[in-house]
C-alpha cells in the first residue's frame, strides 16, 4: 500500500523508482570502508562520525577511532578524556560523550554486544531515529527507512514537496515515502542507495538532472523547481555572545587552562582562563586574537587576550586551573576554535 498523499505515483511507479535507484547504486556506489563490514559497532561509529562531517575527514577519524577502541568493551572501559582526545577536531563533542555512555550501557545491559533491533538502539544516548534505522537496517537487515538530509532532498524533488523541512507533514511525508520505497528490498542496501543518490546525484544546488535515471519520475525536474527543494525551514536571527579569555602563558610555552564541566557546551573539554578570573592582574595584554565561531543556535565571538609573563607558574590561578607545559597541549582536548587558535598563540608567545 503506497502512501495516500502521493496520488501522483502509483504502486507500479514506486517499484520502478526503487529498481532504478538500486541499479544506479550497484554501478555508482563509492567504495567506503564502512560498506565493507556488517559489524554493527563499526557501522554505528561511522554513522556518528559522519554526521556533519565530510567523507574524507570522517574516514580518517573512523579509522583512528576504531584503532584506538576496536570493540564496544574498549570504548566503555576508556577514560572519557581519551575518547575526547581521539574526537578532537570533529566538533560536536556531545556525540563522543554519548558514544562513551552508550558503550557503557551496552556492556552493562547487552554483555558488550550491539543490539539487533531499532527499538533497542533508539533508547541509547545520542542515538536518534536516523542512526538507529541505519545500524539496524545495514547491520541486521531490519526494514527501517533512513531519512537524512540527502534523502529529504531527493524525495522533495521527486514529489515536488512544498512543505518546509521539519514540519509535521514533512516528517510524515519523508518517513512514509522512504518506507514505501524500501518495501520488498534489502533494507541496508536500499537505504544506502537512497542516501548515496541524494548525495552524489541529486545534489544540493545544481542536481545532475540531464543524465538522471529518475528524471522521468521527477515532478520537480518537470516543473523546474529543483533549486527550491527542499523548502528550508525559516531561520531566526542568530544571537552573538562574547566569550573573553585570558591566555596566561610564558615564552617557554607554559599556559594556564581549565577543564569545562561535563554538561553543556564543550563539556569535558579544556579552555583558557576566563577573562574575569584574570581581572585583578596588572599585567598588560600583549596581543589579542578574535575568532567568530558559529554554533547552531548562536554565534560565539571569542576574544583571546594574551598575557606573556616571564614565568607563567608565578601566577597563582583560581581553583580548577592547571598550568600546562607546551608538550601537553596536543594531548588535552580543546574545542575546535580554541584548538585552531593554538598555533597563533604559540607564535605570539615568542614574538
Ligand atoms: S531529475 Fe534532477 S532533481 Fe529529479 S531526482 Fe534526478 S537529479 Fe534529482
Amino acid at each position: 500500500m503506497i502512501v495516500s498523499h502521493l496520488e501522483i505515483k502509483n504502486d507500479h511507479e514506486i517499484r520502478s523508482l526503487s529498481h532504478l535507484l538500486l541499479e544506479w547504486y550497484q554501478q555508482h556506489q563509492r567504495d567506503l570502508p564502512w560498506r565493507q563490514t556488517r559489524d554493527p559497532y563499526a557501522i554505528w561509529i561511522s554513522e556518528v562520525v559522519l554526521q556533519q562531517t565530510r567523507i574524507d575527514q570522517g574516514t580518517a577519524y573512523y579509522h583512528r577511532f576504531l584503532k584506538r577502541f576496536p570493540r564496544v568493551a574498549d570504548l566503555a572501559a576508556a577514560n572519557l578524556d581519551d575518547v575526547l582526545e581521539v574526537w578532537q577536531g570533529l566538533g560536536y563533542y556531545s556525540r563522543a560523550r554519548n558514544l562513551h555512555k552508550a558503550a557503557q550501557i551496552l556492556v552493562a545491559e547487552f554483555g558488550g554486544q550491539c543490539p539487533e533491533r531499532y527499538s533497542d538502539w533508539i533508547l541509547l544516548p545520542g542515538v536518534g531515529s536516523y542512526t538507529a534505522a541505519a545500524v539496524a537496517s545495514i547491520a541486521f537487515g531490519e526494514p527501517r527507512a533512513v531519512v537524512d538530509g540527502n534523502v529529504q532532498r531527493l524525495l522533495s524533488r521527486l514529489w515536488d514537496w512544498e512543505d518546509e523541512v521539519g514540519s509535521k507533514a514533512s516528517v510524515h511525508f519523508y518517513q512514509t515515502t522512504a518506507q514505501a520505497l524500501l518495501s520488498g528490498h534489502e533494507p541496508g542496501m536500499f537505504n544506502q542507495a537512497l542516501m548515496e543518490f541524494g548525495s552524489q546525484w541529486c545534489k544540493p544546488g545544481i542536481p545532475l538532472c540531464d543524465a538522471c535515471v529518475l528524471r522521468a519520475h521527477c515532478r520537480s525536474a518537470e516543473r523546474g523547481t529543483q533549486r527550491d527543494r527542499p523548502v528550508k525551514r525559516r531561520t531566526k536571527a542568530v544571537p552573538t555572545e562574547i566569550w573573553a579569555y585570558a591566555i596566561v602563558c610564558d615564552p617557554s610555552g607554559q599556559m594556564w587552562v581549565r577543564k569545562r564541566p561535563e554538561h553543556g557546551i564543550w563539556g569535558g573539554l579544556y579552555e583558557f582562563v576566563p577573562r574575569a578570573l584574570y581581572e585583578s592582574s596588572t599585567d598588560r595584554e600583549t596581543h589579542r586574537i578574535s575568532i567568530s565561531h558559529r554554533l547552531t543556535h548562536k554565534i560565539l565571538q571569542l576574544e583571546l587576550s594574551i598575557f606573556v609573563l616571564p614565568d607563567a607558574r608565578g601566577w597563582v590561578g583560581a581553583p580548577g586551573l592547571i598550568c600546562l607545559p607546551q608538550s601537553d597541549w596536543s594531548v588535552r582536548a580543546f574545542p575546535r576554535p580554541l584548538s585552531a587558535a593554538l598555533p597563533q598563540i604559540q607564535g605570539r608567545m615568542s614574538s
